[in-house]
């Protein structure tokens, strides 16, 4: 069994920086893990505007009637061929475009629109809040971003557009190239620190382990995990009986 992570993608990289001991359980012991109703219909909606833009469906969904007039555009730059949807976006540890599966570094694309030779945007479906979350997706958007110039050469210009389908906020930013291959190196050495590692320790907390998957408010293969209020005679008696 390998003993090292080898790809890492933004949603891995968080994991990882967040307990790499979590990290380790999924994704090089794989335990399985259930996917919350959150995610699930996060996937579910996702499917539903790709099925809407490229034709399969003819009726809006309810769950994305909120932007109507942007998957409107989106469904006619389709027919147009200037959409493509769901790109699996692979790169090399020397930040080569590459397949997905081989890849070092992964994304998912929800959409990518060209606008014309040297500008591009890259949208991103997101479901449930932000508030909260925008560190994370704006770290997000610059990766999408970089992803976007070092696949398209010609690229000069590129604006990242997350749609919060359920709060009907749209948040737009333009990078140009010179300015977003700044992030390059940052990224590089977190991504690196992913799939280099070979000692993943704990970090227990009562935040990350109340929501982690393998802590003791869920499966509790974690015997690292804490939970508000314990005592040591508490985690003694969970891991004993
Ligand atoms: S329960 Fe806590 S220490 Fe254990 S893997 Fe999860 S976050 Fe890390």
């Amino acid at each position: 069994m390998a003993d090292t992570i080898t790809s890492w993608s933004y949603s891995r990289l968080l994991d990882f920086e967040k307990c790499a001991y979590s990290a380790k359980l999924k994704f090089i012991d794989k335990i399985p893990q259930e996917s919350g109703p959150a995610a699930e219909r996060g996937t579910a909606i996702h499917q539903l505007a790709e099925d809407y833009v490229c034709g399969k469906l003819s009726v809006l969904p309810k769950e994305l009637r909120l932007f109507s007039n942007e998957f409107e555009a989106l469904r006619t730059r389709y027919v147009e061929k200037k959409v493509s949807l769901e790109g699996d976006w692979g790169f090399t540890t020397g930040w080569e475009p590459c397949g997905f599966k081989e890849a070092w570094l992964r994304m998912k694309l929800d959409a990518r629109v060209r606008t014309n030779t040297t500008q591009s945007v890259v949208i991103d479906y997101k479901t449930g809040k932000r508030f909260g979350n925008e560190l994370k997706h704006g770290e997000q958007t610059v990766l999408y971003g970089l992803a976007e110039v070092l696949r398209e050469p010609e690229v000069e210009e590129v604006t990242v557009e997350l749609w919060y389908l359920d709060i009907d906020e749209l948040i737009a930013t333009k990078y140009t190239r010179e300015a977003i291959l700044r992030y390059l190196p940052q990224f590089e050495k977190r991504g690196m620190s992913v799939t280099r590692a070979t000692q993943f320790p704990p970090n227990p907390n009562v935040f990350s382990c109340k929501w982690c998957s393998f802590g003791p408010a869920k499966e509790n293969q974690c015997e690292f995990g804490v939970l508000p209020g314990d005592t040591p005679i508490s985690i003694y008696r969970r891991k004993f009986g």
